[in-house]
């Protein structure tokens, strides 16, 4: 909404403006006396639902019969954000044909307004078949058992007040930890992803087409495994990671094993500069039919005697990085992914996975423009990745990853997740981020990145020695973890085995150091 500047707004010396009435439909009122071009955002540029243009109508009309002339329809926003075209997702429209009915992507959007138009301009009959069919696809959607499901409305329903509240504050907890972990000062670990090879995407694809058997593709993943673990052993890595050679991406993977979303063939759009996504939609109510990382994880454990970090995103990550439904509040949304993930943590922990990664970098991405709005968002972003991690044992270790980001402005929110370690990305930034952590007194257990992942260049020991002697002048010793600044699912294995080689002499050398 930009109401509160709507007298600056019509002052200017515009012929017309534009305002976002799918965003903020209420900002209407402030330009209710606007005098030149009023454009009307009406169909939703954001995202890939189909408007009921019945209830557009209902704004737009009496709008226009007080512009007249000077009333404009056009999307919310532009259409940068939408995929281009819903008719070429022929598997959609054969395995899911409510939803399809349901979407409307830029083609279809701009159809959308040319129905609209017409409704406008000739009278709703003369575009009564298309109105009908908008209305219909709303009211099916409105009522499809696919979306609405009770069990999982009244799981968030029923939740206790102390849902989201590990049993135990984490002076205790880390004590519990230690006591199995046995971790020596300066713990290792990785963020999660190895090198994502050719040979391994190759794999996929291949298992994809029907072309590898599912047990092929298993035995393939299963050896890259294997080669994941048996390099960190070498390294003398503390904490491993399995390496995330299953996983095509860290929302799709989850996506595909959760239900309440769908996938797209084509529904590419920009993320940024030349990189494209294709996000999942999430269509219904979210719940996890069964285990999704415990058939990994637990196999990568049974390879070594170290501990196994298990490895999942966030709920919070996974909403931002999709398409989400619009007939219910984000926050409802991001919750029942939450009990989801929370499902998963507690079966990684019965097969005893104990330590376990909630990934969560689109936590700051998700903070909304006005100040005024953060406070809401941060509740129940930070609510329900406390609510994807809780229910565990004390001794069993959360950790949870952040990529580089602004945090200085809401480090509480981020404590408040009381994650029992956070790793983040500080190599590039000289460990500057890392200073809002110490003057914050962060409580938990930090790992800042101390190389940067996104370069194949080789760091001297000399840089990352200087690094992490700033992080140990800034962090209490105790606290303090060492790792990547991220995963390396972009990197070679050349230069990753030579980077974690850097990493851990330095480790090594800083520690003999320590016990002096
Ligand atoms: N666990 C993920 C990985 O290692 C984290 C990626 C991310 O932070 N964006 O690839
Ligand atoms: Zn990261």
């Amino acid at each position: 909404s930009v109401a509160e500047h709507a007298a600056l707004l019509k002052s200017l010396p515009v012929d017309g403006l534009h305002i976002d009435l799918v965003r903020a439909p209420e900002q209407l009122d402030a330009f209710a006396d606007y005098d030149k071009v009023l454009s009307a955002g009406v169909i939703d540029g954001r995202n890939i639902w189909r408007a009921n243009l019945n209830k557009v109508l209902e704004t737009v009309e009496p709008l226009q019969a007080k512009l007249g002339d000077r009333l404009w329809i056009s999307s919310s926003c532009s259409l940068l954000h939408t995929p281009f075209d819903l008719s070429v997702e022929e598997k959609l429209k054969a395995n899911k044909p409510d939803l399809y009915s349901w979407l409307a992507f830029t083609l279809q959007k701009t159809q959308e307004l040319r129905v609209l138009k017409a409704a406008l301009n000739e009278g709703r009959d003369s575009v009564a078949e298309e109105l009908a069919a908008s209305q219909a696809a709303a009211d099916s959607r409105a009522n499809s058992s696919e979306i609405h499901r009770a069990d999982v409305a009244k799981r968030l329903a029923d939740l206790p007040a102390n849902a989201d509240q590990r049993k135990s504050p984490f002076a205790d907890r880390i004590k519990a930890q230690q006591a199995w972990l046995n971790l020596p000062l300066l713990p290792t670990t990785n963020i999660g992803s190895f090198p994502q090879t050719t040979e391994i995407r190759q794999a996929r694809a291949a298992f994809k087409k029907g072309e590898l058997s599912a047990a092929d593709y298993e035995a393939a993943m299963k050896k890259e495994i294997a080669l994941v673990v048996e390099e960190q052993e070498k390294l003398d890595l503390d904490v491993l990671v399995h390496g995330e050679a299953e996983r095509n991406d860290m929302v799709e993977y989850f996506g595909e094993l959760l239900s309440g979303f769908a996938f797209t063939q084509y529904g590419w759009v920009q993320s940024y500069g030349s990189r494209c996504v294709k996000p999942p939609i999430i269509f219904g109510d979210v719940s996890r039919p069964e285990a999704m990382t415990v058939a990994w994880s637990t196999y990568a454990q049974s390879l070594t005697k170290r501990p196994m970090k298990g490895m999942l995103t966030g709920p919070v990550t996974i909403l931002q990085w999709s398409f989400v439904r619009n007939d219910i509040p984000r926050s409802t949304v991001c919750k029942q992914i939450a009990l989801a993930l929370n499902d998963e943590v507690l079966d990684l922990e019965k097969a005893g996975i104990k330590v376990i990664q909630i990934d969560e970098p689109a936590i700051r991405e998700g903070l909304p423009l006005k100040r005024a709005d953060w406070d809401a968002y941060l509740n129940w972003a930070g609510e329900s990745f406390r609510l994807s991690s809780t229910g565990c044992e004390d001794s069993t270790q959360i950790h949870t990853h952040m990529c580089y980001s602004e945090f200085n402005d809401i480090l509480p929110a981020i404590a408040a997740m009381d994650a029992d370690v956070i790793t983040i990305e500080t190599s590039r930034s000289d460990m500057e981020l890392l200073t809002a952590f110490s003057e914050f007194k962060y409580p938990n257990d930090i790992g800042p990145g101390v190389y940067d992942i996104h370069s194949p260049r080789v760091p001297t020991e000399a840089e990352v020695e200087h690094l992490l002697r700033k992080a140990i002048e800034v962090v209490p010793v105790e606290r303090l973890w060492v790792n990547p600044d991220c995963g390396l699912k972009t990197r070679g294995w050349k230069e990753t085995l030579e980077q974690l080689q850097v990493m851990m002499n330095v480790t090594h050398k800083l520690r003999a150091e320590l016990a002096k």
